[in-house]
């Protein structure tokens, strides 16, 4: 497929008739032939956009008329599941029951949950101490919105996005990333099936270029971005000139806390689904496990004989437990922090190397025992399959050193002391706490970081508030 951006309503080419190709993370062997966007193209989507937004096609849909589009949305996806999912794991890796239940359910309900809130969003009257006036306030759309979306969960995360946005009557405009732009091909094609107007909704299929150029763009009022943090500060920076609002879900480091009495079977089955997902392409992926001295052994070597076990292959053979790695780039980043660790004195208990009887970029599913805390795998987020075991002796000391990293996307608990759980829920400084649970998703429950892991929140009532302006009105009733 080429002519792969969407701009006003047309499918075309980059204007400088640049294009790349994806690659099958299975075979390692290219699968889609893509339009590489540049500056001119986001400059051309962001005039469509600016446009949309006045228009009446969009800015005069009444809030049921955009609700039944948003429904519709949800409606397409599910039609065309099985479409979507085989897709999904042939752009991305992931095993096909993860596109399936994971990816193309939840980028379905998301539509659908936003559909519902089109026709709630409600201002306030403010009890003023001005006698003789009648204030009130108004939700508005922000803009233009850009949206960046990242590799390992390409569909469910621009539904994410673009479903608030749609729903508090922005337009916008999708760069998904380089890696995995299929899905979200299918999925723009889908909401102009639905009924989205030309300009509304807009895709630029490219690399960072076209992201930075979007960021600095003086006509996008506002950036939801999800991807690295490092790449979250560059957006920081880059959007300062007018001061465009920012939504960012940015990296992980998430520490899951076994205490003593902690149910075991739960707790390994719980940590390895939480760890693994997605071969740990997950940002809140657990990945540092801070166990119980009296629990730690037993745990780890749990751990690493289910993780020996695993059965590794394509996304779409029907055994799959654990797919590839995005790209060979992505595993050469897994690999260099395995060795990091090994060279700082960690032991490995199960895994350590990339998979080479193999086609694609396939890693071994890793599981290290003595982690100390400043080493790089218990600092740095690896997004992969790797798992750190760092025995604690008491809950102090194990919140202390959860607590202690620049990220805050999520964390997990696991005991039988409903006290305990909530004390340590209440210490986390994390967005998200799960107890005895793996580390799912649902578009009411809200997204997003404390600390180096973002700003804002996405899904609930937390991305109405990131899609919408404020505006007070008063009124002298003299
Ligand atoms: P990775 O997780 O591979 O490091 P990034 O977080 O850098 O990826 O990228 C996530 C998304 O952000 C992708 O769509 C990518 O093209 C885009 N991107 C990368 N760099 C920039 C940038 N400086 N400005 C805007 N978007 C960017």
């Amino acid at each position: 497929m080429t002519n792969t951006l969407f701009i006003g309503g047309e499918w075309q080419a980059a204007a400088s008739g640049a294009e790349f190709e994806t690659l099958d993370p299975a075979t390692g062997q290219p699968h889609a032939q893509v339009s590489l966007a540049g500056a001119a193209d986001a400059d051309a989507a962001v005039r469509a956009a600016r446009a949309a937004l006045e228009n009446p096609e969009w800015a005069g849909l009444t809030p049921a008329r955009r609700a039944r589009i948003l429904w519709r949305i949800g409606d397409l996806i599910e039609e065309h599941a099985e479409e979507l999912a085989e897709l999904e794991t042939r752009d991305q890796g992931q095993p096909l029951g993860i596109s399936m239940a994971v990816s193309v359910a939840a980028a379905a309900e998301h539509f659908r949950y936003y559909a519902g809130w089109v026709t709630k969003i409600y201002g306030e009257t403010a009890p003023l101490s001005f006698p003789g006036v009648l204030q009130y306030t108004k939700r508005e759309p922000v803009g233009v919105c850009a949206l960046i979306t990242p590799w390992n969960f390409p569909l469910m995360i621009a539904s994410w996005k673009i479903a608030p946005a749609l729903a508090c009557g922005n337009t916008v405009i999708v760069k998904p990333a380089e890696q995995t732009p299929m899905t979200t091909v299918r999925l723009v094609e889908l909401c102009r099936e639905a009924g989205v107007p030309d300009g509304a909704i807009n895709l630029l299929t490219g690399g960072p270029e076209a992201g930075r150029a979007l960021v600095e763009h003086p006509g996008v009022d506002k950036v939801s971005f999800t991807g690295s943090t490092e790449t979250g500060r560059d957006i920081v920076r880059a959007s300062a000139g007018n001061l465009k609002r920012v939504t960012l879900e940015l990296g992980g480091k998430a520490p899951s806390l076994v205490l003593p009495g902690a149910d075991l079977d739960a707790a390994v089955a719980g940590c390895l689904q939480g760890a693994l997902l997605n071969s740990g392409q997950v940002c809140a992926a657990y990945t540092r496990f801070l166990v119980h001295r009296s629990l730690a052994d037993e745990f780890a070597e749990r751990c690493g004989k289910a993780v020996s076990g695993m059965r590794l292959g394509a996304g779409n053979a029907p055994d799959t437990e654990l797919g590839p790695l995005v790209t060979d780039e992505h595993r050469d980043h897994v690999h260099a922090l395995v060795r990091s660790g090994v060279q700082e004195g960690a032991q490995l208990l199960a895994g350590g190397a990339p998979v080479d009887d193999l086609p694609g970029f396939f890693y071994q599913p890793t599981v290290f025992t003595d982690v100390r805390d400043d080493m790089r795998i218990a600092r740095e987020e690896i997004f992969g399959p790797v798992l750190s075991v760092l025995p604690y002796d008491d809950e102090d000391e194990a919140v202390a050193r959860a607590n202690d990293t620049e990220y805050g996307l999520a964390a997990a608990v696991w005991t039988r002391d409903v006290g305990a759980a909530h004390r340590v829920a209440g210490s986390i400084r994390a967005g998200t706490v799960f107890i005895n649970m793996p580390n799912p998703v649902d578009a009411s429950a809200p997204w997003g970081g404390f600390k180096a892991s973002g700003w804002g929140r996405e899904m609930g009532s937390g991305a109405i508030d990131a899609y919408t302006e404020v505006k007070s009105v008063w009124t002298s009733l003299a």
